[in-house]
């Protein structure tokens, strides 16, 4: 199949829920992706953060090839060696967090955790963030603040409730005694790229402490080394009770996984369940991804690497830019334009990249990305972002 007999036949039988991109993608290497012609384009997506371990990672695919000749499918009642690794390894990853739930995508992750702090505290509502991302199931959607993904789909679930990001003022106002958690994303990645303040962070704690709510991370995006760190929180000192994470969790396989923390009572057989959760194969990906994770120190790639990138782009001297945020390779370049012609400029030059909101440029390359392809991507965000954006 050629790259327009590809994609007459997508357009012709997708869905339709998904705005289709021109590009045709067939193959992956490290952080190189390319097209159904051979051309390479540089992946500063990573499949919104899915692919920290880059594309085709030999590790990966051994172990799926081990584990898919071995047993694939496994109900988990059933104990089962690769997922008894797993959970020994994920609840080793945070101090306090010493049980783990198995499910398979970020959304799945988020309707666990809220279920979990509504059985475990007796209480109904959760605060969530402005700006926040969460998902699009209807309790992760609910919690969710774009209007653009809830619009068409009330009612949602009651008992949500949103406040101003890194505001403690708002928080103290909106956590009392019927709060049965707090949701934040960490760095709000959908959002705009926008990390949490260390007074926030430890504000947030010491709220949830006070009255009783549990406090729920969504490391869905910010997980597995991406900012610097295995989790995002780690660098603020603050141990949540539930942490949500999935898409890099199993080396770009789909997964996602709940750590619970000791104040979550009543998780009793029958309270929750998936068919696929805890399935050996994915749990195989996942044991060779943290592997990898530990062995190639991604995290302290990312540390180094994001900040030799967000260093290069301070540098960038353009009108266009209002602001450069970013920690690890988590990063945003905020414009003061729309940034859909940009995205698009930049795919001209091989570079593919993502938005967050409609004046956000975001960077979400794989953690294993090289320094000449770092250079790479700051030349051509040079050369782009000097011009004024053509939008669509
Ligand atoms: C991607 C994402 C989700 C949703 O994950 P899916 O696997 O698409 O359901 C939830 N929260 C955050 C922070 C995300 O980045």
């Amino acid at each position: 199949m050629n790259a327009n007999e590809i994609i007459e036949i997508e357009n012709k039988f997708t869905s339709g829920v998904y705005a289709k991109q021109t590009l045709t993608i067939v193959r992956g290497q490290g952080a190189s992706l390319f097209d159904a012609d051979g051309n390479e384009y540089l992946d500063c997506s990573s499949g919104h953060g899915v692919a920290n371990l880059g594309h085709a990672h030999p590790k990966i695919a051994e172990a799926l090839y081990k584990q898919a000749s071995t047993l694939i499918t496994l109900f988990e009642s059933f104990p089962n060696d690769q997922r008894a690794m797993l959970m020994q390894k994920m609840t080793s990853l945070v101090d306090g967090l010493d049980r783990v739930f198995f499910c398979n995508s970020g959304t799945e992750s988020v309707e666990a955790a809220f279920k979990f702090a509504r059985i475990s505290t007796g209480r109904k509502n959760i605060v969530a963030a402005m700006r926040a991302f969460h998902g699009r199931t209807y309790g992760s959607l609910s919690a969710t603040f774009n209007k653009k993904y809830r619009e068409g789909f009330e009612p949602l679930l009651p008992g949500f409730s949103h406040v101003a990001y890194n505001n403690i003022e708002a928080l103290d106002k909106a956590v009392n005694e019927e709060t049965a958690a707090v949701i934040l994303e960490v760095v709000q990645g959908e959002g705009g790229v926008y990390p949490a303040t260390f007074e926030y962070m430890q504000a947030v704690r010491r709220i949830c402490d006070e009255r009783g709510a549990l406090l729920i991370v969504d490391e869905i995006q910010t997980g597995f080394g991406r900012t610097g760190k295995m989790f995002a929180i780690q660098h603020f000192g603050v141990i949540p009770d539930l942490l949500t994470c999935a898409k890099s969790i199993a080396g770009g396989v789909p997964m996602g996984a709940v750590l619970i923390g000791k104040n979550i009572k009543n998780l009793v057989p029958g309270v929750h369940g998936s068919t696929f959760g805890g399935n050996p194969l994915s749990c195989a990906a996942a044991n060779a991804a943290l592997d990898v994770i530990q062995d190639e120190d991604l995290a302290g790639q990312a540390e180094a690497k994001g900040k030799y990138l967000l260093d290069k782009l301070m540098e960038i001297n353009s009108p266009n830019i209002r602001e450069v945020r970013g920690i690890g390779l988590m990063v945003g370049i905020e414009m003061k334009q729309k940034v859909a012609g940009y995205i698009k400029s930049l795919q001209e030059k091989k570079i593919i990249a993502l938005n967050a909101g409609m004046t956000v440029i975001r960077l979400l390359p794989p953690l294993v990305i090289t320094y000449e392809q770092i250079d790479q991507l700051v030349e051509a965000l040079t050369e782009v972002l000097s011009t004024d954006s053509v939008t669509e």
